[in-house]
């Protein structure tokens, strides 16, 4: 057992190197190496030192002129570097003819931060070396159209993602309860209408949305598109409307509550675009609904597309923010471009790709003055953000196995909110059988965010987001909630780790339209929002069913379709996956 001096520091220090280490690239059996093929053996080469510490070692000028330089090092970013390099253009598109080897054109990832990934950070806890902690995104739906496709294009071992059963726990309004139990209305404290009775909070959501879009659940992404500019409720757009409005309508005050609550992620019902909410909801809660995730990290997804695209000739630039961008002859940018040690340099890119979250996007409009352009503008304001945060806390054993909980999330409407279980460390393929090291995970967003915000030393709230060493007065806090979730006494966490996105270089973790907003003309507005300058906004800030890699590659792949003519990659079938 590793006690908690040992691997916990000083409060809201980062994490010391040897305490917790990034995901590799790399980490994957003899057999899976085989499966990736030659096209993959480059990433097999990648050492976790490359990847940590840039692709570009830091003292690398980046060159003067580009045909594409790429503002982003996320899954969006990354993935546009990807297809550009690898994909085919067709005979219109506008980098036929690049300065890069082989025709390609040349193409420069700039990334403010010192890492690839954006809001995917996998982590490995002390004393667990194969459980991941994910502190940002952490799984895929089977039913996204990209990323399951992109997944197994790129031979990376995926497993199911726990989802857990009747038996994981329940706590609202000081009653607690297992999950099975929502069918006996006696045990759940919610003032139910008789249609509601009975049913659970997913359950609930969905038949609030199916109110104003029948089997919303089941409709792929072109039929949500078709959806969004024609379905209405008493004769304006569902567009034109706010979600809890229609949703608390359609269930009354406390069945909306009991769906709320018991859902567990207040910015999905917070009063956002009906449509948008409604089409991101019912994929996310379809019956059913299987989750996938990387064996290995979900950080492998972008780390594996960065090292394609690098190995296909791309110039990757970590910790080398673009701080300002001006037009330039023809069509052309010019990027001002900051070094670690501060020196900034300037990059003439024939075409820019901003693969950036709105925060980070504004920041940059604020120093660039042809970016404040009113319908460029106007047509940014068209999210808003929302915060969130991960708290992980790692046990000695699986404390709640002798609850029958063996995976998935319980919940409760105490700040912990989402609590996800996962496995021990003797559980999985290659580790020391003898170790029951053990992982759990709270998941806040909103104002839950804002209660563990209270226990951040000053440097979170200064700093970029990262992983920190939980403080101790925060971990008994959230011991404490846990006991009273699960009725026991919770004991203490040999170690716990803990994230909160709100600053810059991602902003804020999660976007949602807001109401009014009409996506469909959005999306393609920003592929090129500015008459005779080649610059693009792509990510899942602006996509639709935000807040998913899926999202961001939706508007990557359109915007590569489209404006760069590329043809669709062979593993996606023509249409899929793409936005308006
Ligand atoms: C807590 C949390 C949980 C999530 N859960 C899931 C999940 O389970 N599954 C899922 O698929 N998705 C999930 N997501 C969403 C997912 O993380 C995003 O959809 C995805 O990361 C978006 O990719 P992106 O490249 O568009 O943006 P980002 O990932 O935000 O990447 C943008 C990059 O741009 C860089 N940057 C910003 N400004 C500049 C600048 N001026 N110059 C250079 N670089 C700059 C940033 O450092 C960042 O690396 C989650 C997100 C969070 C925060």
């Amino acid at each position: 057992m590793i006690s908690w001096h040992c691997v916990a520091m000083g409060a809201g220090e980062e994490f010391e190197k040897d305490a917790l280490r990034v995901v590799p690239a790399d980490r994957y059996t003899r057999r899976e190496a085989l499966r990736w093929g030659s096209g993959a053996a480059a990433v097999a080469a990648l050492t976790p030192a490359l990847l940590a510490s840039g692709c570009t070692p830091a003292a690398a000028q980046p060159a003067s002129e580009v045909d594409v330089a790429i503002i982003g090092g996320g899954p969006s970013g990354l993935y546009a570097a990807y297809r550009l390099l690898t994909g085919t253009p067709t005979s219109g598109s506008p980098v036929t003819k690049g300065s890069g080897a082989g025709g390609r054109p040349s193409v420069a990832i700039f990334e403010a931060a010192d890492r690839l990934g954006g809001r995917i950070w996998s982590v490995i806890p002390p004393g667990a070396p194969h459980l991941i902690a994910e502190f940002g995104g952490m799984r895929f739906l089977k039913t996204q159209e990209i990323v399951p496709r992109l997944v197994r294009a790129l031979r990376l071992p995926y497993v199911p993602f726990s989802h857990g059963d009747g038996r994981n726990l329940v706590y609202l309004r000081g009653s607690r309860f297992r999950a099975e139990q929502y069918a006996d209305p006696a045990a759940v404290p919610y003032s139910l209408r008789a249609s509601e009775a009975g049913k659970t909070p997913a359950e609930l959501m969905n038949s609030a949305i199916d109110a104003y879009v029948p089997h919303a659940a089941t409709l792929s992404g072109a039929q949500w598109e078709r959806v969004k500019k024609t379905a209405t409720c008493d004769g304006e757009l569902l567009a034109d409307q706010g979600f809890w409005n229609l949703a608390q309508q359609a269930l009354g005050p406390e069945g909306f509550d009991l769906a709320a609550d018991g859902i567990g992620y207040p910015t999905l019902v917070e009063n956002w675009n009906a449509v948008e909410q409604m089409q991101a909801i019912a994929g996310d809660f379809a019956p059913g609904a299987a989750y996938l995730t990387t064996t290995g990290g979900y950080q492998r997804l972008p780390l594996t597309l960065g090292a394609m695209a690098r190995r296909a000739g791309a110039a990757i630039h970590l910790q080398h923010p673009v701080v300002r961008l001006m037009p330039a002859a023809g069509g052309s940018l010019s990027l001002t471009v900051q070094g670690p040690g501060g020196a900034r340099s300037r990059v003439t890119a024939k075409h820019v790709i901003m693969a950036i979250p709105a925060d980070p996007l504004g920041r940059l409009a604020d120093q660039s003055p042809f970016l404040q352009d009113a319908t460029l503008t106007a047509a940014l304001a068209t999210v808003g953000t929302s915060p969130a945060s991960k708290m992980f806390l790692a046990f000695d054993k699986p404390w709640w196995s002798a609850l029958g909980i063996t995976g998935g999330s319980s919940i409760t409407d105490l700040p912990v909110k989402r609590c996800w279980y996962f496995g021990t460390e003797g559980q999985q393929p290659g580790a020391n059988p003898d170790n029951h090291h053990s992982l759990l995970m709270c998941y806040n967003d909103l104002s839950e965010a804002g209660y563990w915000n209270g226990y951040q030393p000053a440097g979170a709230f200064t700093g970029p987001p990262a992983p920190r060493t939980s403080p101790r007065a925060l971990v008994d806090s959230a011991v404490a909630q846990l006991s009273e979730l699960h009725g026991i006494k919770v004991p203490d966490p040999y170690w716990s780790g803990f994230i909160n996105w709100q600053n810059l270089p991602y902003g804020n973790a999660f976007h949602a339209w807001q109401v009014h907003a009409r996506s469909w003309e959005i999306i393609p507005y920003l592929r090129q929002p500015l008459d005779g300058i080649r610059l693009s906004v792509c990510g899942d800030c602006w996509s639709p069913a935000q807040n998913w890699i899926e999202s961001g590659l939706t508007t990557t792949e359109g915007l590569l379709q489209s404006t760069f003519r590329y043809r669709p990659p062979p593993w996606l079938p023509e249409g899929a996956g793409i936005s308006t």
